[in-house]
């Protein structure tokens, strides 16, 4: 069903183009409704999306008791600043730390998220500890912490200078860490599966080693989870996939089933290091974002959702292996839960262009990897529908080779 859209495609882009910075490289499609894991385009198209929302809407769009909640929510209170206490607030805190650990901050986005980190763990450590060890290829956001953070010269130059006290360590490689590693070092930091950097899992031992790290140095272990946590790896969080406890973590993206929210959760040691006055955030913990985040944890619970996740990953390993076995322009598969990566031999970039025009919506990131998030709640018939539609376009794209 269409939904009549006020303005076409093109005229939304003319507003775009005269007012709107073009900071952003976006398909020349502007989106008006969401269901599931199908969204249509203000000419009426429907799109099976398997990168829904940047992996932010974790249960498809317009999940109904995200929906409900949100309505029932705004019609009470829209924004309380946190001098008070909400329901909301505390109710969404329980889920994330029951399900986790420790105690919850929040916060509205993933990069804010990640300040806060580096701000607790320096708090936390002090006596001259400020050093943070991140990977290559990791991604932490855009602010000037989570950026220095972020070990990828592309998205470094020309903005400098950073903020001093990181250094980086090749992905995987704990020696380097140990190198890395000394009485300056106030935390390690790392993606339990490295997301925008191509889907890249963690060698065996590797996340273990660091916690082993972190413990004979006496400095913390924190878990980037922005992308990882919130059942998309078939886990509450990523961090228990390995059975490794790290001692912060932070999440955003999903984790409010698509409205903007961050948090940070802490271990009962580290949590009171946030000491009233160090830090705060005015929209973060608001109702709208919190009510949002408990019908979230909730759907997750009661559709036996994370059981689903390692279901449909399994459907989509076997079908990508499969067509592996075919296509020699398939380097590597990358499959953790429901983010999915297929290192390619050839730039990917031309297989969104291709499968959009087939009505499938993924992405492509570092250059060769196709990679999906798809929603937690996909169902066995959209994973078909969707791998035909790959495998159809990178056959096409082996065949121009
Ligand atoms: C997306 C992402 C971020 C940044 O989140 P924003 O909400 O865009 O600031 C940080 N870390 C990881 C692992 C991410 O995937």
């Amino acid at each position: 069903m269409q939904e009549p859209a006020t303005f076409s495609s093109s005229q939304t882009i003319e507003l775009f183009d005269r007012y709107v910075i073009p900071n952003y490289t976006r398909y020349p499609i502007c989106l008006v409704r969401g269901e599931g894991s199908h969204v249509w385009d203000a000419e009426g198209k429907r799109y099976l999306d398997l990168f829904p929302g940047w992996g932010c809407n974790i249960l498809g769009y317009c999940p109904p008791r995200v929906v409900q909640a949100l309505q029932e929510q705004v019609s009470r209170l829209i924004h309380v600043p946190n001098t008070w206490y909400t329901e909301a607030q505390g109710l969404f805190a329980e889920k994330l730390c029951t399900h986790g650990f420790g105690k919850a901050f929040f916060c509205n986005s993933g990069a804010e998220a990640i300040e806060g980190a580096i701000k607790l763990a320096r708090l936390h450590t002090a006596e001259g500890r400020h050093r943070i060890i991140t990977f290559e290829n990791g991604f932490h956001g855009r602010t000037y912490g989570a950026l220095t953070a972020t070990a990828q010269p592309k998205y470094q130059e020309g903005i400098g200078p950073l903020m001093a006290g990181f250094r980086y360590a090749p992905h995987g490689n704990l020696d380097a860490v140990r190198e890395l590693v000394d009485q300056e070092t106030a935390a390690i930091m790392v993606e339990p599966v490295q997301g925008e950097g191509g889907v890249n899992l963690p060698p065996e031992g590797f996340l273990e080693g660091l916690r082993e790290i972190a413990d004979e140095n006496g400095c913390l272990l924190i878990f980037d989870e922005v992308q990882t946590g919130m059942g998309r790896l078939g886990t509450w969080f990523g961090y228990q996939k390995w059975g490794v406890q790290p001692d912060i973590m932070t999440l955003a993206k999903g984790v409010a089933g698509g409205v903007a929210c961050g948090a940070i959760i802490a271990t009962e040691e580290v949590a009171p290091s946030l000491r009233p006055g160090m830090h705060a955030s005015t929209f973060g913990g608001n109702p709208i974002a919190m009510a949002a985040g408990v019908a979230t944890a909730e759907t997750i619970e009661q559709e036996g959702l994370l059981e689903h996740v390692t279901a449909m990953s399994d459907r989509y390993r076997e079908h990508f292996t499969a067509l592996q076995e075919e296509l020699p322009i398939i380097r590597e598969i990358r499959i953790c839960g429901m983010m999915i990566g297929l290192d390619l031999t050839i730039p990917s970039g031309p297989a969104v262009k291709r499968c959009m025009e087939q009505g499938v919506l993924i992405n492509s990131t570092h250059d060769t990897v196709v990679r999906l998030l798809p929603a937690l709640n996909i169902t066995e018939e959209q994973v078909d529908q969707g791998v035909e539609v790959v495998t159809s376009v990178l056959r096409d794209m082996a065949e121009d080779q």
